[in-house]
C-alpha cells in the first residue's frame, strides 16, 4: 500500500500524512508505507499524535489569542505601575477585577487561561503523547510572569481568579480589611494538600486512562455556558457561593496552574516585602490579608501560602512598610511579632 492509499483508506488530511511519515515533498506519497520501516504500533501512535495536533490547531481562534495576550500584558503592566506607586485601593481593586472578568472572561471567553495551559497540556499528552507548541509557549509566558512578579497573572489577569476575587471583595468593608459577613481562612496545609492530591489524580487519569478529570468540573466554562453539564453546573455554583466567604476556593483547592505558580512564585524577582525598620508590629497587614500569607511571613514560617499580589497588606499598613520589591524577602527580627 502506498502512502496516498493509506491516507485515503483512513481519510487522513495531507498535513497529518506529512507529519506521520515525515514527507519532504508530495511526490513521496507514491512511496510504499512499508518502505518507511514503521511498525504498526508506531504508525498508530504517530497518526494519533498528528490527528490530535491537527485538531488543536483547528480548534483555536488564532485572531483572538494574540490580542488577548497583548491585553493581558498591557493590563498587568498598568497594574504593576499602580502597585509600585501604592495607588491601588479597595475600590480600584474591585474596578480592575470587574474589568478583567468582563474583558478576559465575558468578551474573550474561557480559552486561553493560565489554568487551561497546564490542564490541557497534561491531558493532550496523556491522550495522544502530543505536545502542542503554542500551548507550551503560553505556559512559559505565564510561568515567566510568575517568576517576574509573583502571582500577578493569577491576581489580575486570570478570568476565573478575578471573578472569585471580585465576589470576595464585594463582601468586604469599605477599607477592604475584613468581611462584612464572616470570611474564613482555611489552613494552607489542608488546601494545598487537597490541591496536590487533585493534581496527581488528574495527571494519573490523563496518562493512564486518557481521561480529562478536570473537564467535568472546569469552572472556566462559566464563560462558555453552553458547555456546562449538570455536575459542572453544581460544582461551579458551589465555588461561586463559597467565594465571598473563602478566598479563591478554586485557586487554593484545585487549580493546576495555582499549584505550579505557587512553586514558581518562590523564585519571583518581585515579591511582597516588609521593611522591619519602620514596621511597628501592629500586624494590621496580616489581619487584612485575605489568606494566611502575611501571617506566615511575619511568623517566619518556612511554608508561605500563595501570595496573590493583591496589595491588601500594602493598603492596610499605617507606616507604609509593606511594598512589592525586588530581591530576597528579609526575615523579621525574632520575637518582633507575637505567635498566633
Ligand atoms: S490559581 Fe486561580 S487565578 Fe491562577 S490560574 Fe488558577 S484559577 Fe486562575
Ligand atoms: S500578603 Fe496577603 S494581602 Fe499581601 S499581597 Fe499577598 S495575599 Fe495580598
Amino acid at each position: 500500500m502506498t502512502v496516498a492509499e493509506f491516507a485515503s483508506r483512513y481519510n487522513l488530511p495531507i498535513d497529518v500524512v506529512r507529519e506521520v511519515f515525515g514527507l519532504r515533498n508530495d511526490s513521496e506519497r507514491g512511496k510504499s508505507v512499508a518502505s518507511f520501516g514503521l511498525s504498526e504500533s508506531e504508525l498508530l501512535k504517530r497518526t494519533n499524535r498528528a490527528l490530535a495536533l491537527g485538531q488543536e490547531y483547528a480548534s483555536k481562534n488564532w485572531f483572538k489569542i494574540p490580542i488577548k495576550f497583548a491585553l493581558w500584558m498591557l493590563l498587568l503592566a498598568v497594574v504593576f505601575i499602580l502597585f509600585r506607586k501604592s495607588l491601588i485601593s479597595g475600590k480600584t481593586r474591585i474596578f480592575i477585577y470587574g474589568a478583567a472578568v468582563a474583558l478576559f472572561g465575558v468578551l474573550f471567553g474561557s480559552d486561553p487561561s493560565p489554568m487551561g495551559t497546564v490542564k490541557d497540556a497534561v491531558v493532550l499528552y496523556g491522550k495522544s503523547g502530543a505536545v502542542f507548541p503554542p500551548r507550551m509557549i503560553a505556559l512559559t509566558v505565564f510561568i515567566l510572569l510568575t517568576v517576574g512578579a509573583n502571582k500577578f497573572i493569577c491576581s489580575w489577569g486570570c478570568q476565573f481568579g478575578t471573578l472569585q476575587d471580585l465576589l470576595f471583595r464585594i463582601n468586604r468593608n469599605s477599607s477592604d480589611t475584613k468581611g462584612i459577613f464572616r470570611q474564613i481562612r482555611l489552613p494552607f496545609v489542608v488546601t494545598n494538600g487537597i490541591r496536590i492530591v487533585f493534581f496527581v489524580f488528574f495527571t494519573l487519569m490523563a496518562v493512564m486512562y486518557a481521561f480529562d478529570a478536570v473537564e467535568i468540573i472546569d469552572p472556566f466554562k462559566i464563560f462558555n455556558p453552553a458547555m456546562i453539564g449538570i455536575s459542572g453546573g453544581i460544582f461551579i455554583a458551589m465555588i461561586l457561593v463559597a467565594s465571598p466567604f473563602v478566598y479563591r476556593p478554586w485557586c487554593h483547592l484545585f487549580c493546576p496552574f495555582g499549584l505550579v505558580s505557587w512553586v514558581f512564585e518562590k523564585i519571583s524577582l518581585y515579591k511582597i516585602q516588609v521593611d522591619y525598620d519602620t514596621c511597628i508590629a501592629c500586624e494590621k497587614c496580616a489581619k487584612a490579608c485575605p489568606s494566611h500569607v502575611m501571617g506566615a511571613i511575619l511568623k517566619r514560617d518556612s511554608l508561605i501560602p500563595d501570595c496573590f499580589a493583591c496589595g491588601t497588606c500594602i493598603n492596610a499598613c499605617p507606616t507604609g512598610s509593606v511594598q512589592i520589591r525586588r530581591g530576597t524577602r528579609a526575615l523579621p527580627p525574632v520575637n518582633k511579632f507575637k505567635k498566633q
